[in-house]
């Protein structure tokens, strides 16, 4: 099997496991129990917080573990716009989000929130200048992706950061994509609020972290015990948070090389189908992008059959759609940077990780040639 599709999710580091394996056996307490079965647990939650918080540059105080990226952003969201409404219901993100965000804007806008939905250029960039004139005085919160996960674009968050912070705006960043992968500093940036997520880098699933500054006002997200400084209560997944931890320092730790490596595979890949295959368009930036992602549209090539003979020759990796009741939808990132429906349909995703080899890619470029020329020849056949 050849193995692209870790934007979706990656493997389990085997050290990850490794690390959660005792606390499910042996230290099973409850981490609000006073006996010693119980501080082990405790300091695990503490150790996780601190291993974080280094690699931000915040304090441990203010990461709350959270069951993964989705559940960061609806928190981010939902606790904002109901903490600020005092100031406002004004909410600022863009059309490339995950649905995590827009899915929580659409929900909020039932509730009474008006959200403006920023444009991105052809490479899935946002426009600094519109996201200063869409800034208002009821404005509470900007959330922008720090980096795309279709077509891996990144965002200029800094600048971002800095715009929200001269106008008193929170700013909110869904990080899922880029926390483990680069070095992220949220001071530097004015990151308030910023979602990751544990499977994205090599973690368990179902585990993440939201990073919320101090100076924002914030109530309880789930009601019950006194977890999580009370804002977010339930017995702690104590060794989900374990694998947390142990993935972020091995992601941390092995960062350096693993970009160098993913850069070069990419570039090789992207170059690679360019020669070999016309008609193409490569979809986000060429080089402000994520070390692992290569996204291209194959004109007149539908993604969906492609992507199973790719899986029949052991291929993983996916498409520019998403299969809703049945039917498939353009994917709305690809709309965005201005492809066609039909072009949207037609593209596919291939996000490497640190274990692939130029031989894979050398397969899968043979194979995807083979692929796209018989897709292609069947439909002039028709
Ligand atoms: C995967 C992903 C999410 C969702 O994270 P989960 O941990 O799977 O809930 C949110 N945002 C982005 C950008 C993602 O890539």
């Amino acid at each position: 099997m050849i193995y692209l599709d870790n934007a979706a999710t990656t493997k389990t580091a085997p050290e990850v496991v490794e690390a959660m394996l005792p606390y499910f056996t042996e230290y099973y307490g409850n981490a609000g129990s006073i006996y010693g079965l119980g501080s082990r647990s405790k300091k695990v939650i503490i150790n996780a917080k601190e291993v974080i918080a280094e690699t931000l540059g915040t304090d441990a105080n203010e990461i709350y573990i959270t069951a993964g990226g989705t559940e960061s952003d609806n928190w981010a969201l939902k606790a904002v716009y109901e903490a600020y409404q005092d100031k406002g219901r004004h909410i600022i993100t863009t059309k490339i989000e995950h649905h995590a965000v827009l899915h929580t804007c659409e929900y909020l806008e039932k509730r009474g929130a008006q959200v403006t939905y920023l444009n991105v250029d052809e490479n899935g960039v946002v426009d600094v200048e519109q996201l200063k004139k869409a800034i208002r005085p009821d404005t509470i919160l900007i959330s922008v992706m720090y980096a795309n996960n279709e077509i891996g674009t990144l965002q200029p968050i800094r600048e971002i950061g800095e715009i929200a912070a001269e106008h008193g705006v929170l700013f909110h960043t869904d990080a899922v994509q880029a926390y483990g992968q680069i070095p992220i500093n949220v001071s530097e940036c004015h990151i308030d609020l910023l979602s990751a997520s544990g499977h994205k880098f090599n973690g368990p699933k179902g585990v993440g972290f939201l990073y919320i500054n101090r100076k924002v006002r914030m109530h309880s997200f789930v009601h019950g015990g006194r977890q999580e400084r009370g804002r977010r209560a339930g017995t702690e997944n104590i060794p989900a948070i374990a694998g947390l931890a142990a993935a972020v320092k091995r992601a941390f730790h092995i960062m350096g090389e693993k970009t160098k490596k993913e850069i070069e595979l990419r570039d090789y890949l992207i170059t690679r189908i360019e020669q070999e295959i016309s008609h193409i368009r490569l979809n986000g930036h060429r080089t402000k992008r994520l070390p692992g992602n290569v996204n291209f549209s194959f004109e007149a090539v539908e993604s969906e059959s492609a992507l199973i003979m790719l899986d029949m020759q052991g291929i993983c990796a996916s498409g520019g759609s998403a299969c809703t009741t049945g039917s498939l939808d353009p994917s709305h990132v690809l709309l965005a940077i201005g492809l066609s429906p039909e072009l949207a349909r037609a593209s596919i995703r291939l996000t490497l990780s640190e274990d692939n080899t130029k031989e894979e890619i050398d397969i899968v470029v043979e194979e995807l040639a083979k692929i796209v020329a018989k897709l292609r020849g069947m439909r002039e056949d028709r």
